[in-house]
């Protein structure tokens, strides 16, 4: 009875068994297929999807595990940027005629296929970039906040009117579309900052070429897939893959793209800042950071400790904002450098599409040269102490990406090689400080200026040190990391060059002012003379 009762059960368990392990065999034959037959995409000219006259593809590979092939992406030529910068400018005038509250109905379609998108494009970007799923999340939904808000501002595009010299006269000033843009995003927000670009520059009745980085032309291509969907016209948006000494450098030369708006190093700004001056072309860019946390005496520790944690290593270290210097108060340095350290040592360091993941990989094996370079610089040219981290990590499933230990540097000098350059890795030092006014010049003596922090209980210290450090971002009793959408983002000094996206300040980029005066006292009135008749 007991047997007869069993052996239905048994066989139940077997059949899901069985189900289960070829559920398994037909995942890792897709993923096998996957790797032999990777999608090949295609560039995006005015409304086409089509070919690069090179023929030439770069095959991209998801860094947590380099046998998986991402897509085959275009090796674009300088006559794919022409044709597309073509596109553009046939389309700009119908685009810049539809009224802006039509052209944020658009936007906010494209918005909504973000939203029922997200899953597949945050898989599709911790696939390619190697973040953690639910930083990939943040960047996808980054992308479909910044779509809403600005899509929110085709109802809004605020001018203004102003009182004139003179009676019978009347001044305002109105926003009109700069023209064809150019923009040339990074691989560390491969959603997020494209669309900080795309979106206000479109709802600004502009028309655009974008560009993105060599290593994440996927959630870019998700992005303008989203535009074509949702109706917006052909050649409003063009979609140029390849490298930035070929497809970015005929972008930043060519004369009929008013404007250039670039995130990245600041080494590649200044070139294409060069190039831009050359033709007085507009250029708005967003480059490198080294951001610093202000920690005091009187701070919350194991509150800083979690604000330098996710600041530190927070997709991996790669981000502009990461907080990669820690200006510790001496009253409390021991205890710091001791919990930090146990807690970076505690982080889970794996492929990102694994939820348990604290720590992706790095993007790419140059990175991985670069970090590890600045690693060795930190303990043998800069004498620093390494308080934990610092290995490469190559056994086992680790063998297939790009992983590095978070990695800790204790006793670091304010001039030391790691305190002043952008590692852009898991990488982060903590400086001793006697003072707030020495941590503040510690904060201000690079030649970023980003984000800064400070985590302190004193509200006067608080708004003392938010005064006096010269940055475009600051957090009190929060890291450096976390912008929010409706808030102006950038830098100063070597980050940035005078220009805010997010925002409405964005709308200053991608829109120009015009003044208008309109006299209605049917009589010459003369301006900017002594003599002026009232
Ligand atoms: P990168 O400078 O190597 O590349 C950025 C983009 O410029 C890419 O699309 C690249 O192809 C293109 N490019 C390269 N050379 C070019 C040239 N000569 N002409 C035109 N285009 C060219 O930067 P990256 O490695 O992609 O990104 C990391 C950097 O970006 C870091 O320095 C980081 O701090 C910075 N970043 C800044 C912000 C910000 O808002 N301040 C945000 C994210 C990243």
């Amino acid at each position: 009875m007991l047997t007869s009762d069993l052996r239905p059960l048994t066989s139940v368990v077997m059949v899901q068994a069985k189900k289960a392990l070829a559920k398994k065999a037909r995942k890792s034959a897709g993923r096998a297929a996957n790797r032999s037959r990777s999608k090949t995409y295609q560039n995006y000219i005015g409304g086409r999807w089509v070919q690069s006259a090179s023929g030439e593809w770069s095959e991209n590979r998801n860094p947590a595990d380099t046998r998986d092939v991402v897509g085959r992406f275009p090796r674009s030529t300088e006559a794919d940027v022409d044709q597309a910068i073509a596109a553009a400018a046939e389309a700009f005038d119908r685009w810049r005629h539809t009224p802006a509250p039509r052209r944020a109905e658009i936007l906010f379609r494209v918005g909504e296929i973000l939203i029922r998108n997200k899953q597949e494009y945050t898989a599709d970007m911790t696939r390619e970039m190697g973040k953690v799923l639910k930083e990939a999340g943040g960047d996808v939904q980054e992308a479909i906040d910044c779509t809403y808000y600005a899509a929110g501002e085709g109802r809004r595009l605020h001018g203004f009117t102003t009182p004139a010299e003179m009676p019978n006269k009347f001044a305002m000033c109105v926003r009109q579309p700069v023209g064809l843009c150019g923009l040339i995003t990074p691989w560390n927000f491969p959603m997020a900052i494209p669309s900080w670009k795309l979106m206000p520059a479109l709802v600004c009745g502009n028309t655009v070429v974008i560009k993105p980085a060599e290593e994440t032309p996927l959630s870019t291509y998700n992005l303008v897939k989203a535009c074509e969907e949702a109706g917006v016209p052909p050649g409003v948006v063009n979609l140029v893959m390849g490298r930035g000494s070929v497809v970015g450098t005929r972008m930043t030369s060519h004369p009929s793209l008013r404007l250039i708006s670039m995130t990245g190093s600041t080494e590649t700004g200044r070139v294409i800042a060069s190039a831009c001056a050359e033709r007085n072309a507009i250029c708005s860019l967003e480059m490198g950071g080294k951001n610093a946390i202000i920690i005091m005496d009187d701070a919350d520790i194991d509150n800083a400790i979690e604000g330098a944690v996710w600041g530190a290593f927070g997709t991996s270290g790669q981000r502009c904002t990461a907080s990669s210097r820690l200006i510790v108060h001496k009253r409390v340095y021991l205890q710091f450098v001791k919990k930090l350290a146990e807690r970076a040592k505690a982080l889970r360091v794996g492929n990102g599409a694994d939820p348990q993941t604290d720590v992706g990989p790095v993007v790419n094996e140059d990175a991985v040269h670069k970090i590890m370079d600045y690693i060795d610089i930190g303990q043998n040219e800069d004498g620093a102490t390494l308080a934990c981290g610092g290995h490469h990590l190559t056994k086992g499933d680790y063998a297939r990406g790009y992983f590095i230990e978070p990695t800790v540097f204790t006793d670091v000098t304010p001039d030391m090689r790691v305190a002043q350059e952008e590692i852009f890795g898991p990488v982060t030092s903590v400086i001793p400080t006697n003072s707030l006014d020495e941590a503040i010049e510690i904060a201000n003596g690079v030649r970023y200026g980003l984000s800064a922090a400070i985590y302190t209980q004193d509200v006067n210290r608080a708004f003392h040190a938010m005064n006096e450090t010269y940055t475009g971002i600051f957090y009190i009793n929060a890291s450096t990391i976390g912008a929010e959408v409706h808030l102006p983002f950038g830098g100063t000094k070597a980050t940035g060059n005078g220009h805010r996206e997010a925002g409405t300040q964005v709308l200053d980029i991608f829109s120009e002012w015009k003044s208008v005066y309109f006299d209605y006292s049917g009589k010459l009135q003369r301006a900017q003379i002594d003599d002026v008749e009232v």
